[in-house]
């Protein structure tokens, strides 16, 4: 449930008078103090960081595009349009798209994930001769729930199945789900919860086999996964190059280092495409199209993404993997070292979750809360999660060695107590 203050906020009277931009801004700098700080790694997801320079860099871009709408993108503003053809071209070379593929930007996972559900069920819809079918979504239990808030939307069900004892998508028992209403397919790469890739080209065999359309959300990896495949880590093929792959969904805002809003999602064929944009004739405005969920929508998002992709490269990009993939690599090694401490499965990129054998995770959540660490949790197995960039590796050890501490401190602590804490996004 949404806190109550959430839905009905503190009364706060309309300003009678203005305030100068000085005083406006020292309140706005002011307000922040009580926030995570997430500059020093505090914040286990929300802000992702490469390095300084990326940073200014998509912040100079966002600001050049401070004005522009990308609603206006088929308008008034060809450079935009321009410039979010080349992020979906790019993306789509990087995924191994096939030739004739199409794509679109749009503000985050979340919308790209709307839209391609979107899409999937007016082709399904199509297809069947039926505008009111009402398909079914088949998924592993580590779906994202962007996939729910998708299908409450547009009326479809969602199965999920249950991942195997290696945490990945149990690709038999998604296929015994399958019946006559199913629409879409989904794999993650990774999954949010676990941080490991599901087996997409088992996935992809079965998509082909049953003329299933299968979606890889790739929010979180997507920009990271291709270069540390790269860098010879052996990360599962998860792209277009799997025949059976229809749509990926893949944020820039996430490890592609652009600031928010940043995503994209991409078709297979401009036949899949083509079942995104939204069109309407009704008004006395005329004729009204959008390709995204939202209308007006920040040009600075797409002048950035693009920006941060020129500036870095395929280069750079296998420079921030090698260097955050090494920082990963030592704070799973120092949690596995850890006396009790277990990593959750084997994390193929950045996203990485411990548990403990015999305390109880989230009372070292609590005592690491205490300390300025805020929590993201898992409910099964209890565990503490973390989505990290170099905000996280560059105070990794002043991490370990609060985790050291707690770790003591919990286990000294003898019977467990009730942390009162509860697993929330
Ligand atoms: C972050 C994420 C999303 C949703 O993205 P938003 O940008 O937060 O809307 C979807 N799927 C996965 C796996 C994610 O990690």
């Amino acid at each position: 449930m949404l806190p109550r203050e959430f839905l009905v906020p503190p009364a706060k009277p309309f300003p009678t008078q203005g305030r100068s931009a000085e005083d406006v801004m020292a309140e706005l700098r002011q307000r922040k103090h009580g926030d995570t700080a997430w500059q020093g790694g505090r914040s286990p997801a929300f802000v992702f960081k490469a390095d300084n320079a990326v940073d200014t860099l998509g912040r100079d871009a966002f600001v050049e595009y401070f004005a522009e709408n990308a609603l206006g993108a088929l308008s008034a503003f060809p450079s935009v349009r321009g410039l979010e053809q080349e992020v979906v071209a790019m993306a789509l070379s990087l995924f191994h798209a096939p030739e004739g593929a199409a794509g679109f930007m749009s503000t985050g996972g979340s919308e790209s994930i709307l839209l391609a559900v979107q899409a999937c069920r007016k082709r399904g819809r199509a297809r069947r001769g039926d505008p009111a079918h009402r398909g079914n979504i088949v998924a592993p239990e580590t779906l994202h729930p962007a996939f729910d808030k998708a299908a409450s939307l547009m009326d479809l069900t969602i199965r999920r199945v249950p991942v195997g004892a290696d945490f990945r998508a149990d690709v038999a028992a998604m296929e015994a789900a399958i019946d006559a209403d199913t629409i879409l397919l989904v794999g993650s790469a990774p999954s949010f919860p676990y941080g490991m890739i599901d087996p997409i080209s088992d996935l992809s065999r079965i998509a082909v086999q049953r003329d299933i359309w299968l979606h890889v959300d790739a929010c979180v990896g997507g920009y990271l996964a291709p270069f540390a495949r790269a860098l010879g880590r052996p990360v599962p093929e998860f792209d277009f190059a799997l025949p059976g792959v229809h749509s990926i969904s893949a944020d820039l805002h996430k490890y592609g280092f652009a600031p928010k809003p940043a995503s994209t999602v991409l078709y297979r064929s401009a036949e899949l495409a083509a079942c995104q944009p939204f069109e309407s004739n009704e008004w006395p405005a005329g004729r009204f199209m959008t390709t995204t969920a939202v209308g007006t929508r920040p040009a600075g998002g797409v002048a950035a993404a693009w920006a941060t992709i020129q500036h870095l490269g395929h280069e750079g990009y296998c420079r921030v993997a090698q260097q955050l993939l090494a920082g990963i690599d030592q704070y799973v090694a120092a949690l596995r070292s850890m006396d009790g401490l277990y990593v959750v499965g084997e994390p193929d990129l950045a996203i990485v979750a411990y548990g403990a054998h015999e305390v109880d995770a989230y009372a070292i959540a609590k005592q690491m809360a205490a300390k300025g660490w805020l929590p993201s949790l898992l409910k099964r197995p209890r565990a503490v999660h973390r989505m990290m960039s170099m905000l996280h590796v560059e105070t990794q050890g002043e991490y370990l060695g609060d985790l050291e501490k707690v770790i003591q401190s919990v286990k000294a602590a003898g019977k467990p107590e009730d942390s009162g804490l509860e697993a929330r996004y």
